[in-house]
């Protein structure tokens, strides 16, 4: 069976495990763990911010990032597929009183104009206030559409300009810094606070970050204990992540290949295909996911009409090229 139903399939590999086993560990509620303070400065380091967080997923990492700058009874501005208002069931609301108002774009960009119309300042006991702008890159279920960076710093300098902070879900940002080239440190740079996953492309098998300023990363500290996320033990996880960054960044390129020759076998322009993840239109979706299981591949619905394809490092050249003809075929 060639499983494209999320790049969170990810198997460690036989070296991952290898650094696993060898990590240096300690007590990281104490913040004492080697591994993870390593893995922490490192990515902070690579977005050019002052901190990091590691914890166990995107969704915490997101909620922590999101309450370090928006209080309860303030909002979020995003897309209306975004991640944060679609798919964390709700956990901004359920544990950080936050709320969200919505933008749609077909392909999950910044729309400026609409941000700059939606934008509400405090207006004393009137208006719900706008506290941060949220965009995510890539866009998963705008499939894996990379946010142009010239539109991040538009956004950045818009929401400064106004005095909201802009939050950036990086779960796949390392598919958009691969696929266009532009530096991490870009990306940090128009972030006020980031998460970012190493459990998607990456191949960690658990470990997210939440990025920031020190105070930042203080104050989601606090509520990562909090929340029942203070972990001890945790370098053997964060081993995974420091050998991810070397050896499964770049590489990220293979997917996007196969994921552009998935596209094509399904009738859907390569070309519109950033990244690792292939949506595709089918009246017939539910049906479309039960044939393609037949013919050895799994594939997800993400609605009555849509079907994605994910590719990941679990999939090779082979697995991709006969996964193409399997769905071509149907
Ligand atoms: C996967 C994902 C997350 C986090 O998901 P977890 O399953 O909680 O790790 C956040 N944002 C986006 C865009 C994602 O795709």
């Amino acid at each position: 069976m060639i499983d494209l139903r999320s790049d969170t399939l990810t198997r460690p590999t036989e070296a991952m495990r290898q650094a696993m086993a060898r990590a240096e560990v300690g007590d990281d509620v104490y913040g004492e763990d080697p591994t993870v303070l390593a893995l922490e400065d490192r990515v902070a380091e690579l977005f050019g911010h002052e901190a990091a967080l590691f914890m166990p997923t995107g969704s915490m990492a997101n909620v922590l990032a999101v309450r370090a700058l928006v209080q309860p009874g303030q909002e979020v501005l995003c897309e209306a597929s975004a991640h944060i208002a679609r798919a964390e069931l709700g956990a901004h609301a359920a544990y950080s009183g936050v709320t969200m108002r919505t933008w749609y774009h077909p392909r999950g960009q910044v729309d400026l104009p609409m941000v700059r119309r939606m934008y509400a300042p405090d207006l004393g006991p009137f208006f719900v206030r706008t506290a941060a702008v949220s965009v995510e890159c890539t866009h998963n279920f705008a499939g894996g559409a990379v946010l142009p960076i010239e539109d991040l710093r538009d956004l950045r300098e818009l929401a400064t300009a106004a005095g909201a902070a802009v939050h950036v879900d990086g779960a796949r940002i390392w598919n958009a810094h691969v696929a266009t080239g532009t530096p991490l440190a870009e990306y940090g740079a128009v972030a006020d606070v980031m998460a970012v996953c190493l459990s998607k492309g990456l191949g960690a098998p658990v470990g997210s970050l939440t990025i920031g300023s020190a105070d930042v990363i203080a104050e989601a500290r606090v509520w990562r204990k909090r929340m029942g996320g203070g972990m001890r033990q945790v370098g053997i996880l964060a081993a995974a992540g420091l050998h991810a960054l070397d050896h499964h960044v770049e590489r990220l390129a293979e997917d996007h290949a196969h994921a552009r020759l998935l596209a094509e076998a399904c009738g859907v322009d390569p070309a519109s295909v950033d990244t690792n993840i292939v949506v595709v239109p089918r009246p017939d979706a539910p049906d479309f996911v039960a044939r393609a299981a037949e013919a050895g591949v799994r594939v997800s619905m993400v609605g009555p009409t849509t079907v994605r394809l994910v590719t990941h490092l679990d999939v090779t050249r082979a697995d991709a090229e006969k996964a193409a003809a399997a769905l071509g075929a149907l």
